[in-house]
């Protein structure tokens, strides 16, 4: 029996492509080489937004609140000289939810939507009839379907099913995260940090809210910038958490320290062929000013599974509708994106040129960061 779709990786993108399609009654396989729960490497940020498609893929509110969590109010960012700006989510809380469970929450929605999932099953390549994607070859087997979504992160075998090389430079970050105990939050309890260094172009450090006493910290940086930088992304932990005693004197690493990189939006479009679309970190959905890439896998999940749904309905997953997912793409995800790397080049100049310390920049800054134009975990519509 040929399947209706396969989606490869059973993470936030893929989840959300797998429950949407299954729910509308198509015969979905998921397929994900790991057995979950398993880790993710990430900061555990998860937005208003995000919660809210959380809610609606589980079904119930405040579905992240079922797991470990932490409950973010607000935001700040901290400048080289100290100074903080803050600002508060208005009563749209974000979250703080570790990767292991949070992902296994959203993955035990499968086989209740109807879909069938493998777990350790690896995605070795797709399968092509010369023009269309068209399966999977799944641990040596040929499973064949009328459309493939792709939502296996970065290295995708969407990638090499359509050519697309690794992209470097303004399309990628770097990031480095590990888990400290004792972090003092001082009067910022309750809001995620991020600082800017005058040595870290295009990016910060973050210091998150602790889930079970256990703190997210991390660096992360643009590709380009690293690449320039002035040390490895294991030197960047150390010097960042050497530079803030007010918040790591006592601090105690817990774990391993874990990195990975980050495919940023920073064109329009992601790449798709005919049977074949891109969802999540495999469709370089992440915001480069933030790093948030939660809430757009999950969107550009539950929107590549609904552009095949409709596709499924007539002809099939033709170039008409690839060119919709992408379009739909460019329009809730990919445009913004490309305005805040923008913002990201500005705030640059803003750092290295020392403006924060001009109490007029300042008061602007503070306006601006209030703005949807530096919303990190607030709702976004
Ligand atoms: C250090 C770091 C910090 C971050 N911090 C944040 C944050 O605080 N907030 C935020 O919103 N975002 C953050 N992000 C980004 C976020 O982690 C990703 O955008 C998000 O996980 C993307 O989800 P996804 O479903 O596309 O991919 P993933 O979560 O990576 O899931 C992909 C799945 O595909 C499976 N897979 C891969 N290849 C195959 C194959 N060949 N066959 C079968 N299965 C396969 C994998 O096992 C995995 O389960 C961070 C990223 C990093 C690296």
């Amino acid at each position: 029996m040929t399947l209706d779709l396969i989606v490869v990786g059973a993470g936030p993108a893929g989840a959300a492509a797998g429950v949407t399609a299954a729910r509308a009654g198509a015969r979905v396989l998921v397929v994900d080489r790991a057995t979950f729960p398993r880790p993710k490497t990430c900061g555990d940020a998860l937005s208003n937004r995000g919660a809210e498609v959380v809610d609606r893929l589980v079904g119930t509110s405040r579905a992240v609140e079922s797991i470990p969590h932490a409950v973010v109010h607000g935001a700040v960012a901290v400048f080289p000289d100290g100074t903080r700006v803050r600002r508060g989510f208005g009563g749209h809380d974000g979250y703080i939810v570790p990767r292991d469970t949070f992902d296994a929450l959203l993955r035990n929605q499968l086989e209740g939507a109807g879909a069938q999932v493998r777990e350790g099953a690896n995605v070795e390549r797709l399968l092509h009839n010369g023009t269309d994607v068209v399966g999977a070859l799944v641990d040596g087997e040929r499973i064949f379907a009328r459309a493939v979504i792709a939502a296996d992160g970065p290295g995708s075998v969407g990638w090499r099913a359509l050519g697309v090389p690794y992209r470097r430079g303004r399309g990628l970050a770097v990031a480095i995260t590990a888990y400290y105990e004792d972090v003092d939050f001082g009067e910022d309890e309750g809001r995620t940090e991020h600082y800017f260094e005058s040595d870290l172009r295009s990016g910060y450090g973050w210091a998150f809210p602790p889930v079970d006493g256990q703190s997210n910290v991390g660096v992360y940086q643009r590709a380009d910038a690293f690449e320039d930088g002035p040390r490895k992304l294991g030197a960047w932990l150390d010097v960042f958490i050497e530079r803030h005693p007010e918040r790591f004197a006592k601090a105690k690493q817990i774990g391993r320290t874990r990195t990975w990189s980050l495919p940023l939006a920073s064109r329009p479009g992601p790449p798709g062929g005919p049977g074949l679309l891109l969802a999540g970190d495999a469709a370089f959905s992440i915001d480069p000013l933030s790093g948030e890439g939660i809430w757009q896998a999950l969107d550009s999940g539950e929107q590549a599974a609904r552009t095949v749904l409709a596709a499924l309905d007539g002809q099939g997953l033709t170039m008409r509708w690839v060119r919709q997912h992408q379009a739909n793409w460019t329009r809730r995800i990919g445009a913004t994106s490309l305005v805040r790397l923008g913002i990201q080049d500005a705030m640059d100049r803003f750092i290295e040129r020392g403006l924060y310390r001009s109490r007029i920049a300042r008061g602007l800054l503070s306006r601006a960061y209030g703005s949807e134009a530096f919303e990190v975990s607030k709702k976004l519509k």
